[in-house]
């Protein structure tokens, strides 16, 4: 029997679009390598309120009430809940929602689009059609098509959840950003700035990890890991037992999809990921319901066609790509700037009103919203700052551009 959609891939992307057509009452099939229930390995962070918002049942492992970062030898407490995932949780959520659904295990590999339908053919040889394909296979997608891109920004961390000599954080908290770096030889101190993200996961484990937010090209695995080691050093703290480490690599400014083509996409392959933060969880929750009520009141009355230019303008209304832009710019700054200017971006923009931080961070914000809070910010910085801001007018303005044609 054909099926209204297939969606191509069991992330967090493909379950939560599948759990939000299943609501819809779609006929839908799941196709990815592993069964969809398989435990994940990353780790994933969210702000609790943002969860809270959605009404959602507790699928949280970790909660840190008391959380802080460092953008100077001053701790800044930052006054919001942020929280860990607890993966099988939220697997289930979804997959509770997802009980009409077939999942069929294999590797996409090819693709046919007739006027009625699309088939994907898998690597085994097996076929799936559907009138809708979502492609929710991540940062390197299966089918997506888009315009190539020679200086992709990319966030990489290396982590490990492991037992240390002595606690390397305050117990029971979460530090977000720790931007000190008086633990560098000081010719390293200005260039390629990384943070230490860090949690008390409870029963003597902490995870800590080096983090570039944003780098072309990357920041290599090996000098985030030396640096998380010159830290502990700094602070004499011994690594006693690593239960597991954590690498850290996905693409912040993938330039968006081709909206004219038929396949359509979700998550990391709808390049969804926040360019100025790296989050996408949240978006996945908030933006699955959106696509998926278009696509249901689309799906009888338009051809295929008509139904994947629906869910495109469903997925990426004006307004977003406006946002898309403004971000994207916001990074392309945050990546000009050497260690001391960060610092100082990071300390205005946590002066802002909580709603205007939290907004920028959750992509919640409408945008005359999001550009009162970005003129606040450029408000509070010093000129060495905003002439870093001004030139960045000049080299990436054209993204500015792009957001008013949206
Ligand atoms: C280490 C790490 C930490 C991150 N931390 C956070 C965080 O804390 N908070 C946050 O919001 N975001 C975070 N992100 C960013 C983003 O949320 C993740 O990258 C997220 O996993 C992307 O989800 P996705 O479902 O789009 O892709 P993926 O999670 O990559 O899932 C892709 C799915 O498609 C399947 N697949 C791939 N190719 C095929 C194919 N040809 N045929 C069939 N199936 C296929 C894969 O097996 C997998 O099931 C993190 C990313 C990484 C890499």
């Amino acid at each position: 029997m054909m099926q209204d959609v297939l969606v191509i891939g069991s992330g967090p992307a493909g379950l939560a679009i599948a759990a939000a057509l299943c609501h819809q009452n779609l006929k839908v099939h799941g196709l990815a390598p592993t069964g969809p229930s398989i435990p994940w390995s990353t780790t994933y962070g969210i702000w609790v309120d943002e969860l809270e918002a959605l009404g959602l049942p507790d699928v949280l492992s970790h909660r840190w009430p008391d959380c802080v970062s460092y953008f100077s030898e001053r701790e800044r407490p930052l006054h919001r809940e942020y929280g860990f995932l607890d993966q099988a949780k939220l697997q289930q959520h979804w997959l509770q929602q997802c009980d009409s659904i077939t999942w069929h295990q294999g590797l996409a590999d090819t693709i046919e689009h007739t006027e009625n339908s699309s088939t994907v053919t898998t690597q085994a040889g097996e076929q799936f059609s559907a009138k809708l394909i979502i492609d929710a296979t991540g940062h390197e997608p299966a089918f997506i098509q888009r315009p190539a891109k020679d200086n992709v920004a990319y966030q990489a961390a290396y982590g490990i959840f492991a037992q240390f000599s002595r606690p390397p954080i305050q117990p029971g908290r979460c530090v977000l950003m720790d931007y000190r770096n008086g633990h560098l030889p000081s010719e390293d101190r200005s260039k390629s700035p990384t943070f230490l993200y860090a949690m008390d996961l409870g029963n003597d484990i902490y995870f800590l990890e080096e983090t570039s937010l944003a780098s072309h090209p990357a920041i290599p695995f090996e000098m985030l890991k030396d640096r998380l080691y010159q830290r502990l050093m700094a602070s004499q703290i011994e690594v006693l037992e690593i239960q597991r480490e954590e690498h850290c690599l996905f693409p912040m400014n993938l330039t968006l999809p081709d909206f004219k083509q038929r396949v359509v996409g979700f998550g990391g392959a709808a390049s969804m990921v926040h360019p100025a933060t790296g989050y996408m969880v949240g978006a996945l929750l908030r933006r699955a319901p959106i696509l998926a009520e278009a696509v249901a009141i689309a799906m009888q009355s338009s051809t295929p066609s008509q139904l994947s230019q629906v869910a495109w303008q469903a997925l990426w209304p004006s307004e977003r790509l406006r946002k898309h832009y403004i971000y994207s710019f916001g990074l392309e700054a945050l990546m000009r700037f050497n260690h001391p200017q960060l610092c100082c971006l990071f300390n205005a923009f946590f002066q802002l009103p909580r709603c205007q931080w939290s907004g920028f961070l959750a992509d919640s914000l409408a945008t005359p919203d999001l550009l009162a809070a970005m003129v606040n910010m450029f408000g509070k910085v010093p000129n060495s700052v905003r002439g870093g801001l001004i030139r960045t007018l000049g080299t990436d303005g054209h993204l500015l551009w792009e957001s008013l044609r949206s």
